[in-house]
């Protein structure tokens, strides 16, 4: 096999909450995370060449070693002693720096697919260690589904996921930059006494209503403090016909809908789509990283 193709699934925060601040200046979390349907392909070539590289059309996405796919698969080749050259093609449709986890994802399907192209036989586990060196939301992406994370976001438990649940998402066009956000975040607000349990409840039940009213996202205050329009375009969402609950993923900027169905949502997009940045449909997936045929 000379190439291989992985779909890097998107992701969304159902909750997040910060509870605490570490030694090492990150911050501990208890989220949920879910893969949702939305995806960049991720083609990888074994080359002739001596060296890695990475090639994407988005002018905001890096093609050197800032890449986290050309750090991904960096660490492979330096765990292994070299596994000769590739080519990482990337084709974005995840937006950037948007609270999706896009170059997360990218990382997670290098990791994934040049260990299958390479046969490296690394376990699930291994590559999941891997990721965590990447970034907090690397091993997320290679697990996918829905899971309870703690720690940087890296500690996951499985939950079960929630199958074809229809979203809206949309990216008012705001750059965040999440180092921010979490210098801003005032601790004493944001605690919010069992929220976690009563969400991860209603997944593990697959009550998707009770779950919609249960988002949650201690972030939203500091990121709707210095951008009111993020919080105005948030309270248009949650005002929309069949939009069950809406929460910005992440650190942001996109904003989520959970809808009753897939016309309610379509019904929505329509009404967003020439106003913001970027709007789209989606559902909610049980695969973070998925290799082509
Ligand atoms: P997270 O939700 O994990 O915080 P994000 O979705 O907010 O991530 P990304 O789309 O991963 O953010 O982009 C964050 C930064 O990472 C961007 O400024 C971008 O230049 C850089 N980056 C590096 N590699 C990639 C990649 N493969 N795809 C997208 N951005 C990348």
């Amino acid at each position: 096999m000379q190439k291989i193709r992985v779909r890097a699934h998107a992701k969304i925060n159902l909750y997040l909450d910060v509870v605490g601040k570490r030694e090492d200046g990150y911050h501990n979390l208890e989220t949920i995370f879910h893969s949702i349907g939305l995806y960049d392909d991720v083609i990888i070539t074994k080359q002739e060449t001596k060296e890695i590289t990475v090639r994407c059309e988005h002018p905001r996405v890096p093609g050197d070693s800032r890449n986290l796919a050309y750090q991904a698969a960096q660490l492979l080749c330096d765990a292994v002693g070299g596994i000769g050259s590739i080519t990482i093609d990337i084709h974005k449709r995840i937006p950037v720096a948007a609270g999706l986890a896009g170059g997360s994802a990218n990382a997670a399907a290098v990791l994934h697919g040049v260990n299958e192209l390479f046969e490296l036989g690394f376990t699930q586990e291994r590559l999941m260690r891997f990721g965590a060196e990447l970034g907090a939301d690397v091993p997320f992406c290679l697990h996918g589904g829905a899971a309870f994370g703690t720690g940087i976001g890296d500690q996951l438990t499985r939950l079960p996921a929630l199958s074809d649940l229809p979203l809206l998402l949309l990216n008012p066009g705001i750059e965040i930059s999440t180092a921010n956000v979490f210098k801003k975040l005032n601790f004493s607000l944001t605690k919010r006494e069992n929220a976690g349990i009563i969400i991860k409840t209603h997944i593990e039940k697959g009550d998707t209503l009770g779950m919609a009213e249960s988002l949650y996202n201690c972030l939203e205050v500091p990121v709707f403090a210095q951008h009111p329009e993020i919080a105005a375009r948030k309270a248009e969402l949650s005002k929309q016909a069949g939009c069950s609950g809406a929460l910005m993923s992440g650190s942001g900027a996109t904003l989520f809908a959970v809808m009753l169905n897939s016309e309610s949502a379509r019904r929505s997009e329509s009404r967003f789509k020439n106003r913001v940045d970027f709007c789209t449909t989606t559902v909610t997936s049980p695969v973070g990283v998925y290799i082509e045929d």
